[in-house]
């Protein structure tokens, strides 16, 4: 067949294993999967309780426009409905910007390492992808990034916190970046982790959306919502952008269902306080390890963390796998000798800890 040259030799995203794949593999019973940066705890109970006493006709359409949730959003984060788009996850808004706005002869700029869905998607369009190492701080070097935008750059990502590094982009560096930038290229800034944020350098990017008609925010209900089933994603920029954006998006992309628990599970702020909490403990336990060991770590604004593991990370993860727990090879993430693990609960990372332990003890890497 006539496939575009862009596809050819494309190899699909690699998800963490499923469970019941690594269950049969090893013939395992149970299997803690810290992979994919789900929330351990789940989603607010009220979404489950009211999935329980739910009924829907299945045959009708959702709406195009996800009214409810979109007052819900607009709401909770306190913009006017018209600065929303919704993507069945942020990966379909990643897709509908490289649609609209990459292709042959533009590039695309943006961080090593980052969020692999935003090179993947600049390929498929063919656009060249401009990748700029992190800085001696391990964050965005922004300067670096600037001095790669030319006439043909269409489309600058900027991932924060770092999905795999895990740090913040500070305030006074998006603003400086911001403020010279062409106003022709657009900035994205991926917020999937605000809501585990609390370094007091991070800015209130609101404010920022309203002086910048090219940034547009990127949030998802997958990470600290605990609703990656569902799929939604949002997007905020001003109306115009918004507006640019909204034909290439497909025109049912939220279910039924999604658009009737997102407004629950943002009624319940009180969950998300929780989990934060048990996400700041349980990130602990990871930075312990580390210490007592001697073993570098990225410190994390995120429910993961980056950690070396001074042992190649595709074996230690296979051999976590046949103990029972998924996380990520850093080698896959374009970090060798790293692991990114989800933080868990309390006794998955516990779990997780003894079973590294016995494993990097047996390689002979801990002291
Ligand atoms: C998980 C993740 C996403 C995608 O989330 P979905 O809304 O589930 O598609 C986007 N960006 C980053 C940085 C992520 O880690």
């Amino acid at each position: 067949m006539k496939w575009k040259e862009t596809v050819k030799g494309l190899k699909a995203y690699e998800p963490g294993k499923p469970i019941d794949a690594v269950k049969r593999e090893f013939g395992l019973e149970e299997i803690t999967k810290l992979a994919s940066n789900e929330n351990p705890l789940g989603c607010s109970p009220k979404v489950n309780a009211f999935l329980k006493e739910t009924d829907f006709n299945f045959a009708i359409y959702p709406d195009g426009y996800a009214q409810n949730m979109r007052t819900a959003v607009a709401e909770h984060a306190g913009v006017p409905e018209r600065d929303l788009l919704f993507g069945n996850g942020s990966d379909e808004i990643i897709s509908i910007i490289s649609r609209s706005l990459l292709g042959p002869g533009t590039n695309t700029v943006m961080a090593k390492p980052t969020f692999s869905q935003y090179k993947l998607n600049a390929q498929i369009e063919g656009a060249e992808v401009r990748e700029v190492p992190l800085n001696d701080k391990r964050e965005h070097d922004l300067d670096a990034m600037l001095a790669q935008v030319d006439d043909n750059t269409s489309v600058v990502w900027i991932c924060s916190p770092n999905n795999p590094t895990g740090g913040v982009t500070n305030r006074s560096a998006i603003e400086n970046f911001l403020a010279k930038l062409p106003a022709d290229v657009l900035v994205v800034l991926d917020e999937a982790y605000i809501e585990y944020v609390t370094d007091p350098n991070y800015p209130d990017t609101l404010p920022l959306y309203k002086q910048y008609p090219n940034l547009l925010l990127m949030r998802t209900f997958s990470k600290a919502y605990g609703l990656a089933a569902f799929r939604v994603g949002y997007a905020i920029g001003q109306e115009a952008l918004v507006r640019k954006l909204d034909p290439v998006r497909a025109p049912f992309n939220n279910t039924v269902l999604s658009q009737v628990i997102v407004p629950i599970a943002l009624s319940d702020q009180d969950y998300i306080e929780k989990c934060r909490a048990v996400n700041k403990a349980g990130k602990k336990q990871y930075v312990a390890f580390c210490e007592r060991h001697g073993l570098d770590y990225y410190p994390s604004d995120t429910n993961f963390i980056l950690f070396e593991i001074k042992a190649d990370s595709n074996e230690v993860f296979q051999e976590l796998m046949s103990r029972g727990y998924i996380v990520r090879s850093g080698a896959a993430l374009g970090v060798p000798n790293y692991l990114r693990v989800t933080i868990g609960t309390e006794e998955q990372n516990a779990g997780l800890l003894a079973q590294l332990e016995d494993i990097l003890a047996t390689k002979g890497v801990l002291a």
